[in-house]
Order: C-alpha cells, then structure tokens, then sequence
C-alpha cells in the first residue's frame, strides 16, 4: 500500500516536472491515469493527498509513565507537591524567562495578568480583533472595555502603526496576541508601550517558543500567557502557563491563580489587587506536560522547516500569499499556516469553493475565524447592563459605532485559509501534496468555478 502511493508520488512528480507537455514521456502510463492525476478531485480527479496525517496528541510510554507517577503519589494537586513546580521549571528554562507560572488554561493565564495588573471597570484594554475570543472575554471578565486595533493584512498580527490612536487616557494595558504562532512585530509594539508607559500582556497562547531576534515570545511584555488546550503545539488537554522576569509581577501571579495567598503558606499577599481565584493547574496535566516537552524540540523544528517550505512552493502560485513572518522573527511556532486566497486569480471563484476544492484534495482547510467585531456576541456589550452602568449610554454607542476594522474584516470574510499544526508534522512530500492540490485547483479553476 505505501509503495504504491510512493509510485504515484513519483509520477505525479515526474509529470510536473514535465509540465503541461504531458505527451513527452509518459506514454508508457494509460491515458486515463494521466488525465485522473492531472484533474482535480473535485471534478472527478484523483486526490492529491491520498495517505494519513500525522495524529494528534501524540502519546508514548512516558506520557503513562508521568500519569501514572503522579497517580500512586496520592498527590494530584500542586500545593506541597513536585510535579508541577517540576513542568515550571522546565518551561521556564526552555523559554528562557526567570519565572514560570502553571495555570488551568490560557484564558485564565491572561485573567490572572489582568488580575495581577488589578485591571477592571473604567479600564481600557487595546487587542487586535484578529484573535481566538478567549483573548476578548478575559477583558470583559473584568469589566473592562475592549478596544480593538486592526491588523496587517499581510502579516495577520496587530498593526502597531494603528496603536497609538487607539490609546486614551484611559487605557491600561496592550494586549497583542501572537497569532497562529509568529510573533507580533515586537520591536514596534515595545517601542509604543515605552512611549506611554503602558505594559504589555503578550497573549502566545499559540506560540509555544516562537522567538522574536533568538528570544523566545513572552518574555518581551510584562508577562507572556500559553496554552496547553488540546489543539495547542502543548498539550494536556487544558492546562497554561505565564512566563515573566519580573518577580513582584510573578508573585502577584501567584496570589492572584492561588485565591490571593502566597506560595509557602495560607497567608494573604497584599499587593494583588485585592481579588483572586483558583487557577490552579492540575498534578496530572503537569504530569502530562513534563511528557510532551520531550517531543517539543523535533516537533518545533518540523513545523517550522516544513512551514517554510510551503511557504516557497505557495509563494509561487498565483494568488496565494503566505502570511508574512516579519524581519525580527527567527522562529515561528507555526499553530496555524495561514495564507490569503485572492479568488481574481482564480476565476473569481470564492473562498468556500476553493476549499471544497483543496479538501478534497485530501488537504484538510478551513476559512479560520469570524470576524468578531461583526459578531453579536460581541457587538451586544454596547446593550449590557453592567457596561451601561459602568460606561454610560453615550461611550457604549461610541464604544459600537468605532467597531471598524477593514482589514480584518476582509481576512475573515474573503481571504484566510488554514492548515493545521499536525499537518506541519507530516513528511516533506506530504508538503508538495498541499501545494500540487492548489496547483491543480489554479489550473483548473475556470472550470471548478463553474460547478
Ligand atoms: C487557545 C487560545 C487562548 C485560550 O486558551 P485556553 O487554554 O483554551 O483557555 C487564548 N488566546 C488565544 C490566541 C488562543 O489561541
């Protein structure tokens, strides 16, 4: 069965080299199979992709052996006991931060920062709408006001060029987000911060040691939140971390995930805002992460190569266009492969159709987020009863009526497309199946647009 597909590897590979002359050479081959492997699968071709892609969780002996470690122990919380102190101490050596702090997501590592920032009702809280809704929630949490900042169509990240508008007197932190795991144009957001003294919550909930100049994310702001969601490049199901080099920052982290108390007993720590919660992370999941982390190094290393890989074969084809990695990055985690589809050069076909098309390819894709800004979930703040007493009739309407970002708007509705993270795990030549699937969609796209 696998011989079989690398034989029909190989003469898909033979026929492109050939190009469109199909005639040279391959007359050995019936005609009937040379036109099903030129065809789209979607007109009755033969799928690109035809093999598996690579599992996810990926799961060993040492992954039951922690389990089962942190089972007989008796001890399954982290209070007086060693598994998760020990996951924390790895994570913050591979991120080279001087803390590291376990949570019970990544959502409540971003609640626990804006805990500790004690950001709450008044407040304004800057993030790009370009974002998993975790990111927006924790700032409603608190009743503070979300402010959203557009994005870099071509990067998919926050466009620190729009921040400084964005600022008023009332707000109290940025917090970008490290989207599908490339860094944020970090320079320029630090630089803004700086200028108005504002400190930065980096949300790489996706960006599991992406860096940014050989620096790993997280460690730019004042604190850095990661998740370990099932979906995440980390896993144990749920779980999260903050990573941090202030340490009046960490322990008020600290306080603030521990019900407002201190790490080596009961006693309440001042300085936390005067509010807290259990965010605990369980001895299991730790168990589980300390793992996984020995899969970390190769898993990071192919995503990013077979990332960068794609990204010279797609950049190729006409009317795709990778996002763009911007210059001070030197890692990304790759969570997402996100590129923008322009459908003018292909046939005007749309978005949906062109991934109908890719999917049955055997490439799995899909359009990625809404746009939030666009969504009742989030428009319908501008009617909550709390914000209206907090705020006011007026700044909510304002709050409603500034909702405006073209460029995102544009992404969600027309011109992302998403490879998943697993994918970045598969073979080299399971990389040239994604790119021969689009191919083959280009070429025949006059007649796909017509189905
Ligand atoms: C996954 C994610 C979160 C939330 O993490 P959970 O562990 O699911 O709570 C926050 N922000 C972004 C950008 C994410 O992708």
């Amino acid at each position: 069965m696998k011989k079989k597909t690398m034989n029909r590897r190989d003469f898909i590979k033979t026929s492109s080299m050939v190009g469109m002359g199909a005639a040279v050479g391959l007359s050995h081959i019936p005609y009937s199979l040379q036109s099903q492997n030129r065809q789209s699968a979607i007109l009755g071709g033969r799928p690109s992709f035809g093999g598996f892609w690579p599992g996810w969780p990926v799961i060993g002996a040492l992954e039951e052996q922690e389990l089962l470690k942190v089972l007989h122990s008796g001890q399954w919380c982290r209070l007086g006991s060693k598994t998760t102190p020990r996951f924390e101490e790895e994570f913050r050596g591979m991120t080279g931060s001087g803390y590291a702090l376990a949570t019970s997501s990544g959502t409540t590592a971003l609640s626990t920062m804006l805990g500790a920032l004690d950001i709450g009702p008044g407040d304004e809280v800057i993030l790009p709408p370009y974002t998993f809704i975790a990111t927006y929630n924790v700032i409603v949490q608190n009743y503070a006001l979300p402010i959203f900042v557009d994005i870099d169509i071509k990067s998919f990240q926050i466009d620190a060029a729009k921040i400084e508008a964005a600022i008023t007197p009332h707000t109290r932190a940025l917090m970008p987000v490290h989207i599908g795991g490339s860094p944020f144009d970090v320079d320029a957001v630090m630089k803004i911060a700086a200028k108005y003294n504002l400190p930065v919550i980096e949300d790489a909930c996706q960006a599991h040691f992406a860096e940014w100049k050989g620096k790993s994310v997280g460690n730019f702001g004042v604190g850095g939140a990661f998740s370990f969601q099932a979906s995440k490049n980390l896993n144990s199901g749920e779980g999260g971390a903050i990573i941090t080099n202030n340490e009046d920052f960490y322990k008020k982290c600290y306080s603030f995930h521990h019900q407002g108390q201190g790490s080596d007993s009961a006693s309440l720590v001042p300085g936390s805002g005067t509010r807290g919660s259990n965010f605990r992370l369980t001895e299991f999941q730790a168990g589980i992460l300390l793992a996984q982390m020995t899969r970390i190094p190769e898993q990071i290393k192919k995503r990013f190569e077979n990332a960068q890989y794609l990204t010279e074969m797609l950049s190729e084809i006409p009317g795709i266009t990778p996002a763009k990695l911007y210059e001070g990055v030197t890692r990304s985690a790759y969570h997402l492969y996100m590129f923008r589809y322009d459908k003018q050069q292909f046939a005007g076909m749309d978005r949906s159709k062109f991934i109908g098309a890719l999917n049955a390819e055997g490439v799995p894709c899909s359009p990625g987020y809404v746009s939030l800004i666009k969504d009742a979930y989030v428009r319908n703040l501008a009617q909550n009863k709390h914000y209206l007493k907090i705020y006011g009739e007026k700044r909510m309407k304002l709050w409603l009526d500034q909702l405006s970002c073209p460029a995102n708007d544009r992404l969600c509705g027309e011109e992302a497309v998403w490879l998943t993270q697993t994918m970045l795990l598969g073979s080299k030549s399971d990389m040239e199946m994604i790119a021969k699937g689009i191919r083959k969609i280009s070429r025949e796209a006059k007649a796909i647009s017509k189905l």
